[in-house]
């Protein structure tokens, strides 16, 4: 049976991207006999100026249906003043809510060729390689109650940060069973010192850890890691945190690497459907100068492959391809050192003829 996919370019260089992805797409179908069938929508800001609404009824039926997604990004500055429901942003929450894309992938990892682009030393950067897995769905985010209370002094704000212990049990499941296929080490990170959802997260983990007597589990405070990944990244393999904690880990982590338009990330259902996006916005600063970085569009497709496509072994193809374009030196404007770079729509060429060479 034909597997689905959709494709939601968004906005700005989501577009930009796309493109370049799809390029190899197509070309995998064509080489590789693939059964896929395409379906490419507007969304986001794009969605909004054809439709009124950031994410038309149409995107989101045919995002239910889909296998996998495949979304660049969403967003650009004439938007931000837009009421929440109409801003391109909501586009995206409303889809991981909607499909219920409570695990998001985001690995992290360095090639060895780009180490001068990263902001850490040579020396403690080298063969970074790690995967962070961050609640998506949960938490402080949609926690409730929620809200601004303006008619009692002081005024003042809250949100909730709340956990269930299914929703813990759903997330540690998929990031111990990353573990087990990667190097087998898991870090568990909240902060169990001060939050009473943290110590109940970490018993949930520590429970769960006797299933999976081949990981060595460990735990770490939030702030305690936003440290370690600094000053020794290498010592993790797999990190598992919140919704809260994982965002602001995982950013720190995509700077490491130099350039954020080098990672792609997956946001998975606990099933084999999921959503594929680049770790980045749309970039406004850089829309339309064809001079985005595409390899972390490329990699959410290898990812898609892999994860939701059933095709590892075109998904492995891919990602051997982009090793080689480092390692033959070719790059885009925001890895370069020089002013020797390749457009964003040069990229998929000959990334297509790596593959084709091969
Ligand atoms: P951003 O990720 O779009 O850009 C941050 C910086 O990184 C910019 O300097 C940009 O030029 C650079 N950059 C990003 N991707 C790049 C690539 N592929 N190649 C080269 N350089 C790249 O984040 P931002 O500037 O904070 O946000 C811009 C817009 O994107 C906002 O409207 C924001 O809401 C939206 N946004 C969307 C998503 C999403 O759709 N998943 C994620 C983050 C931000």
């Amino acid at each position: 049976m034909s597997k689905k996919i959709l494709v939601l370019p968004g906005d700005g260089i989501g577009q930009e991207v796309t493109d370049a992805a799809m390029q190899i797409l197509k070309f995998t179908i064509k080489k590789f006999n693939l059964n896929f069938s395409i379906n490419t929508l507007d969304v986001g800001g794009t969605a909004y100026e054809k439709t009124g609404s950031p994410i038309p009824h149409e995107v989101l039926q045919a995002a239910k249906e889909a296998d996998a997604i495949l979304f660049g990004a969403v967003g650009a500055p004439q938007w931000d003043n837009l009421s929440w429901d109409d801003r391109p942003e909501n586009a995206l929450l409303t889809l991981r809510k909607e499909l219920n894309l409570f695990a998001n992938l985001r690995p992290a990892f360095l090639f060895n060729e780009l180490s001068e682009a990263s902001p850490i030393k040579e020396k403690i950067i080298e063969g970074l390689d790690i995967l962070i897995v961050r609640e998506l769905t949960g938490g402080i985010y949609f926690g409730e109650p929620r809200g601004v209370i303006e008619d009692e002094t002081p005024n003042y704000a809250f949100n909730t940060m709340i956990y269930n212990e299914d929703e813990i049990r759903r997330i540690a499941k998929i990031a111990f069973e990353s573990a087990q296929k990667r190097s087998g080490r898991l870090c568990s990170v909240e902060k169990a010192n001060v939050l009473e959802v943290s110590k109940f997260w970490r018993s949930i983990v520590t429970e769960m850890s006797a299933e999976y007597p081949d990981v060595e589990l460990s735990h770490q405070l939030a702030d305690n890691t936003a440290m370690q990944l600094v000053l020794n990244p290498n010592q993790f393999d797999v990190i598992v945190a919140s919704n809260l904690f994982g965002d602001i880990l995982s950013d720190i982590a995509a700077t490491l690497t130099g350039s954020i338009g080098m990672l792609p990330s997956a946001s998975l259902d606990g099933s084999l459907k999921g959503m594929y996006e680049p770790c980045h916005g749309s970039a406004p600063d850089i829309a339309n100068q064809d001079i985005a970085n595409p390899l972390a569009m490329i990699g959410s497709l290898s990812m898609a492959l892999k994860y939701s496509l059933d095709e590892e072994v075109v998904s492995n193809k891919i990602d051997a391809a982009i090793k080689t374009f480092i390692q033959k030196g070719f790059r885009t404007k925001d890895i370069a050192t020089d002013e020797k770079y390749l457009k964003t729509s040069e990229v998929a060429g000959k990334i297509i003829k790596i593959i084709e060479d091969e």
